[in-house]
């Protein structure tokens, strides 16, 4: 079973055809890179995939639990991280995370959330108030709230765009960690050296196709050899 499955996936916004037949298979374990320029159709593909958005036409399953017909349980597999800072202002970081345990039906195990925010640098925010983080440290907290039900497929749309370097390597150094644990990882980007450095299959996607797909070696032989070509020039 593939730990995401998605077959021809069209979604029309007006006279926009954002996506015009998506169709990928990710596997259980991989670390999965989609990659592509602004309005390519990233986030409209991982508001599909997490239930947030419809697609017109095709369909998406997450170990095999299909995200309309079955939502609840595909939901329960997926972390998804979004690209937008929002959650409720009026709670600590830990309220937030024991109260997303609550989404999923879990009681909070502060085990496993002392684990998440040691991991990710917020031990010392468990008790800060959420609105008075900084931005970086709200999207670590986006991040700890998408891993607090322990989800084996997990999804982060762009998670490092503006932020520091030091929160770009603990958060590699922690989601790679999880990666060599047995979670499947997808993450969006639009740094091809980021998605190089981490991921073992590239999808590139250009207004609303995908325009490539292949090992993360195979495309650097690419570019190295476009690059060689251009240098002849
Ligand atoms: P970025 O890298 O800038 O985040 P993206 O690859 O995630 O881009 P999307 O945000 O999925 O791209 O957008 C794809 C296209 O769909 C864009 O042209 C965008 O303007 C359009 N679009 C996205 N959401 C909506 C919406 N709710 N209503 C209308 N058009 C939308």
């Amino acid at each position: 079973m593939s730990a995401i499955e998605i077959s021809q996936v069209k979604k029309r916004y007006g006279t926009l055809q954002a996506l015009k037949g998506i169709s990928l298979t990710i596997e259980e374990g991989e670390f999965f890179g989609l990659l592509g320029p602004n309005g390519a159709g990233k986030t409209t593909l991982i508001s599909i995939l997490a239930g947030l958005a419809r697609a017109d036409e095709g369909r998406i399953a997450v170990r095999g639990h299909d995200t309309v017909a079955d939502f609840r349980n595909a939901r329960r597999m997926l972390g998804v991280v979004p690209q937008e800072l929002v959650f409720d202002p009026f709670f600590t970081v830990r309220e937030t995370l024991r109260i997303q345990s609550g989404y999923y039906g879990l009681n909070a195990n502060d085990d496993w959330i002392d684990e998440i925010l040691e991991n990710l640098g917020l031990a010392d925010k468990a008790s800060a108030n959420t609105r008075a983080l900084s931005g970086g440290m709200k999207r670590r907290v986006l991040i700890a709230q998408a891993l607090v039900h322990r989800p084996p497929v997990i999804v982060l749309d762009e998670p490092t765009a503006g932020v520091d370097v030091e929160l770009r390597q603990t958060l590699w150094r922690f989601i790679s960690r999880l990666n060599r644990e047995g979670h499947t990882i997808v993450l969006t980007t639009h740094y091809l050296e980021e998605a190089q450095a981490l991921c073992n299959r590239i999808a590139m996607m250009r207004r609303g196709e995908v325009v490539s797909l292949e090992k993360t070696g195979d495309l650097l032989r690419r570019f190295a050899g476009l690059q060689l070509n251009l240098s002849f020039a």
